[in-house]
């Protein structure tokens, strides 16, 4: 008796081999398996995706290589899981084995059965903790908590849980996991955030919660911040069901998880739950996706959710029978704290060059001399944007980029924040030699140094002088800069923290009364269509940074503000903001776009090719429209001329894309499924000479 098995590897992207390749078996094994298996001269992993008996050998006509082995130690990849990359594979338009293998451990590519096996018997021997049965107290529920626990508890979801900053969205999603673990011994919830390093935190409340009643293997987390044996251990516990619960970032959608009963998307309007890399799937879309097929129920939690989410969660209405998902509502915030008076600024009011005007200075400096704490944000980082000779003109362009490079004084750099060239700051300009180069413009690191400079002679409440500190990505580069940074926050060592929307969200620092975004104006008028989504959210997320705790605020005697420095006071996107009203902003943006046909009320993707020149990789994308005429749906389909990219050249490499657009979904993955092969050829083709790289994405987050 012999089997063929098709097996799903990771294949070169491009290389048109099929989805899966077929290999010989003197030994059954079931669907899910992991296996060894010769791929070129090197034995790759796999996963055994269909078995098929061959009793006579007819079905194989041509020899095939036999399987190198089978890691029997470990239970197969269930049929659940199989579906979920296969439809992952199919919708972003992958192949299924780049999705199976980006969706494993990497040391599971390079262990051998036998260290498998080893490793397997030393994680049992480690045996599970036992429960301690220290179960902390609960704390009393809002009555709004327990309306949305109710309803989630009695109806199917998906749900969309839209409560305000400090609401208590946590609390709903850790009791909502209890009840499931406690009536369920098997099952399993998964909870994703968006950002690793919201992570520790979010664990360190699970643990606390859970360690006592389930023991302490109950939880692990699953994100690429983890080295990987440790990714490896957590991937293990989950796939064997010792682990209940599951808290990790968007990679977590693809956990095995066979008892997986709950799903929580935290901040689910988040783009990071987008991969913007390979296969650009959503974690927050396939989550429900997931939800759906293995019958687990799905919680979406956001103050400000995506529109999609808020538009699938519209209750009916005439004749609209309304979106298929659950709106849960908890507006009010904790401890009855209000949210922060939102004051807006007119810089058109002010002088000349103002950077930071004279009422926001007086408001951060009586904070200063109360103790309280105030937040900074300014979505730039580097010192200026750009460096500038005032006699010739040259700018600082990157050599190799359409763009800018950054000066970074505190290095003393020129830095490409694209391709990462980076060069010592000239002495003098390098086209004309004026020794009076200037930089133009500022990021958190100016705004840092001139905080610091108006300050310098206001004293604290204890005498001492005032603490500024900066949080962004160049602040951070060193392993634990984040967290030594942050705990300074917490402990009040700083007085006022500068950074870009890395310190907006999520953290939960209780003496900050005051926030103010420095120069938010350019997201109003993007050409990107979802920019001013993007900035009402990150404003009311910087909103509710401040005063988070209300005995702290009255006992200071003190309000919790946020400032906002525009140009345009008069934009309904801030007069919806200053009410604190998602509802009203979500109402305006979705009408304009129901007029202008764009998502939710339309579905798009994008093809994007990269080439050496501009004229190569539009030819290539114009070409594949043409292809892509007699296809099945194509009429349905709107499909736009080639464009370049808005940063055109990165590393010398031009960019170009085309947008399509669909009222249909379904004719919309019609026409990408039957494109596929046509772009592999036309690749190989004249047209696709010089063309580097191409690449679909499905529902872009950016145009
Ligand atoms: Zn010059
Ligand atoms: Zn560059």
């Amino acid at each position: 008796m012999k089997w063929r098995v098709d097996v799903a590897v990771q294949t070169p992207a491009h290389s048109a081999l099929g989805d899966v390749l077929s290999y010989a078996s003197v030994v059954p094994m079931p669907p899910g398996a992991l296996v060894r298996v010769p791929l070129g001269r090197r034995e790759v992993l796999g996963v055994a995706w269909a078995v098929h008996p061959d009793e006579d050998g007819t079905a194989a006509p041509i020899e095939l290589k036999p399987i190198g082995a089978v890691l029997d130690g470990l239970p197969p990849l269930g049929d659940a899981w199989r579906d979920l990359v296969a439809f992952a594979a199919r919708y972003y338009q992958r192949s299924l084995g780049e999705i199976a293998l980006a969706a494993l451990p990497p040391q599971l590519r390079d262990l051998s059965t036998v260290q498998l096996a080893r490793r397997l018997k030393r994680q049992g021997a480690a045996g599970t903790p036992e429960a301690t049965g220290e179960i902390p107290q609960p704390v009393a529920l809002t009555d709004e908590q327990t309306g949305a626990l109710d309803r989630f508890d009695a109806e199917a979801g998906p749900f969309l849980l839209f409560g305000s900053t400090g609401s208590g969205k946590t609390e709903v999603y850790l009791r909502a996991v209890a009840a499931l673990l406690e009536r369920d011994s098997s099952a399993q919830a998964l909870v994703m955030v968006p950002e690793i390093n919201l992570t520790p935190q979010l664990e360190a409340r699970f643990k606390e919660r859970f360690d006592g009643r389930f023991g302490a293997a109950a939880v692990v987390s699953l994100h690429s911040g983890m080295t990987n044996p440790q990714r490896l251990a957590s991937w293990l516990a989950a796939h064997s069901g010792t682990a209940r619960i599951v808290l990790g970032t968007r990679m977590a959608v693809f956990a095995s998880m066979p008892g997986l009963k709950l799903i929580v998307v935290d901040e689910e309007h988040d783009p990071s739950y987008k991969q913007q890399e390979g296969a650009r799937y959503s974690a927050r879309d396939l989550a429900v996706w997931r939800g759906q097929r293995e019958g687990a129920k799905v919680m979406l939690g956001s103050a400000t959710p995506s529109l999609e989410t808020w538009h699938q969660s519209r209750p009916a209405q005439g004749t609209d029978a309304g979106g298929r998902y659950v709106r849960l509502a908890m507006p009010s915030r904790i401890g009855a704290s209000t949210l922060p008076a939102v004051r807006l600024v007119d810089m058109n009011l002010q002088p000349p060059r103002t950077v930071l005007s004279g009422a926001l200075l007086d408001a951060i400096g009586q904070r200063i001399a109360r103790g309280e704490q105030s937040m900074v944000f300014l979505n730039r980082r580097g010192y200026a944007p750009v460096l500038a000779c005032g006699d010739c003109g040259w700018k600082s362009e990157c050599p190799h980029c359409s763009a800018y490079r950054v000066f970074h004084k505190i290095d003393r750099t020129l830095r490409c924040h694209h391709c990462g060239f980076t060069e010592r700051v000239p002495r003098a300009c390098p086209a004309c030699g004026n020794l009076d180069i200037a930089p133009v413009g500022r990021g958190t690191e100016r705004l840092e140094e001139h905080l610091g400079e108006l300050f310098a002679a206001v004293k604290r409440p204890d005498g001492s002088v005032v603490r500024i500190a900066r949080i962004d990505a160049d602040s951070t580069r060193k392993q634990g800069a984040l967290e030594s940074q942050l705990a300074a926050v917490h402990s009040g060592e700083v007085d006022v923290l500068v950074g870009t929307q890395m310190i907006a969200k999520g953290h939960d620092f209780r003496r900050i009364t005051l926030v103010a975004a420095i120069n938010p104006d350019g997201a109003l008028f993007s050409s990107d269509f979802r920019a001013p989504e993007r900035l009402f959210s990150l404003l009311m997320q910087s909103a509710g940074r401040a005063g988070r705790d209300a005995a702290y605020l009255s006992s200071q005697g003190a309000t919790a503000e946020m400032w906002i420095q525009t140009h345009h006071p008069q934009h309904p996107l801030f007069a919806a903001l200053r009410r604190h009203d998602y509802p009203a902003f979500a109402q305006q943006e979705l009408d304009e776009r129901a007029a202008a046909g764009m998502p939710p009320f339309a579905f798009q993707a994008l093809l994007r090719a990269d080439a050496r020149t501009q004229d190569a990789a539009q030819a290539f994308l114009n070409a594949a429209s043409v292809s892509a005429d007699g296809l099945e749906g194509a009429d349905r389909v709107t499909r736009y001329p080639a464009v370049p990219l808005t940063i055109q050249r990165v590393a010398n490499v031009e960019r170009a894309q085309m947008l399509l657009e669909s009222a249909s979904r379904a004719a919309l993955q019609r026409v990408l499924a039957g494109w596929q092969p046509l772009l592999h050829e036309l690749r190989r083709a004249p047209e696709g000479k010089g063309v580097i790289r191409w690449l679909v994405d499905v529902d872009p987050h950016s145009i």
